[in-house]
């Protein structure tokens, strides 16, 4: 029976016997292969194509691999409350395994800018959701202050046990293929992940697990993007609200991570983007939610671009579930057809394609 990440991967984790396990037996995410992405769209090559499923996490996000060891060291040490700054998936996870460990847990949003899913996760789990006047940037700001001054423990990939358990993706990622994969796509928003994985695979060679690392091959939204722009971004802008980050946290990791595994970070249109998040839905049946899609936008990008030889394996992170944003389904997907409730009326439409 699975039980969680903490019972599978406990040595790599710092954890001890007093560490309560907190957990909603997260981890464990499908790897999938893609089988309907044409060799023409792939740039005229043969590649292997994965998913790992992400969204496929208890709460919809890889969120939560971070968010279990978060969570249990804040219990470990006694804490009562959590704190965070969120997009969305990150208040989700933390209103979960707050609720679990009863802990009380406060999440500061963007007012207006979170995706439907994400906001009822929050609320309904009983977090003390706190929409204020400003963009994420402004949001994790005022946790940080808050967190130095009071006993709440942030849960913000700051806290250095998320990026602990997000490496466990790697672990997984590798145990999946039996072996590294030669490339790594994945979105970058404030960077924490793009940290992990690249600590994960680093770790996963240096346990004697595989024999070579990935390229790591990060995307941002083209209006949210400081670390290929060089500058933080003001204003961030994108439908991908999970990546809609100015002024990444982890910033400097991320080009470590870039640089010392060969890898590159870009940008991705919000229509690329969008592209991309159709076509997993409907022509492989794998429903991520925006920002997941920037993984395989990137990888289309390269691909067209000439930049593979054919024959690399290539594993594309779905960071998040496509229900945690359903109204932005609705408006990039095909209209729905509305008839009466007549044999003959709905014959036509379905003769009609
Ligand atoms: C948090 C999140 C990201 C960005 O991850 P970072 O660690 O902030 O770079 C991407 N996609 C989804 C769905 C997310 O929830």
């Amino acid at each position: 029976m699975w039980t969680g990440l903490m019972n599978k991967y406990r040595r790599y984790l710092p954890v001890t016997d007093r560490t309560p396990n907190i957990t909603l037996s997260e981890g464990s995410t499908p790897l999938i292969r893609l089988h309907n992405f044409s060799e023409q769209e792939l740039g005229g090559l043969k590649l292997n194509v994965y998913v790992k499923f992400e969204g496929l996490n208890p709460t919809g996000s890889f969120k939560d691999r971070g968010m279990f060891l978060a969570i249990s060291k804040a219990a470990e040490a006694g804490a009562k409350a959590v704190i965070c700054a969120s997009t969305g998936n990150t208040s989700a996870s933390a209103a979960a395994y707050a609720a679990r460990a009863g802990l009380q847990c406060f999440v500061l949003i963007p007012d207006g800018h979170i995706a439907l899913g994400k906001l009822a996760q929050a609320m309904v789990q009983g977090a003390k959701v706190i929409a204020i006047a400003g963009n994420f940037d402004d949001a994790l700001a005022a946790v940080r202050t808050i967190s130095e001054k009071h006993p709440f423990t942030m849960v913000n990939s700051l806290n250095p046990h998320r990026i602990e358990g997000q490496k466990t993706g790697a672990f997984e990622i590798c145990e999946q293929l039996g072996q590294a994969p030669d490339y790594h796509f994945m979105p970058v928003g404030n960077a924490g992940n793009i940290t992990a994985y690249w600590r994960g695979y680093q770790e996963w060679q240096a346990a004697g697990q595989i024999k070579t690392l990935p390229k790591l091959m990060g995307f941002q939204a083209a209006g949210a993007a400081p670390i290929v722009d060089g500058h933080p971004v003001k204003d961030p802008q994108t439908i991908a609200t999970a990546i809609k980050i100015g002024n990444p946290a982890s910033w400097r990791q991320a080009e470590a991570a870039r640089d010392e595994s060969g890898g590159v970070i870009e940008k991705v249109t919000d229509e690329e983007i969008t592209q991309a998040q159709l076509k997993l839905a409907a022509r492989e049946g794998i429903f991520c939610e925006p920002a997941s899609a920037a993984s395989v936008a990137g990888l289309l990008k390269k691909a067209g671009e000439g930049f593979f030889r054919g024959g690399e394996t290539a594993v594309c992170v779905l960071t998040g579930h496509g229900l945690k944003d359903p109204d932005r389904a609705i408006a990039i997907a095909p209209p729905l057809s509305r008839v009466r409730a007549d044999s003959a009326e709905i014959l036509k439409i379905i003769q009609a394609g």
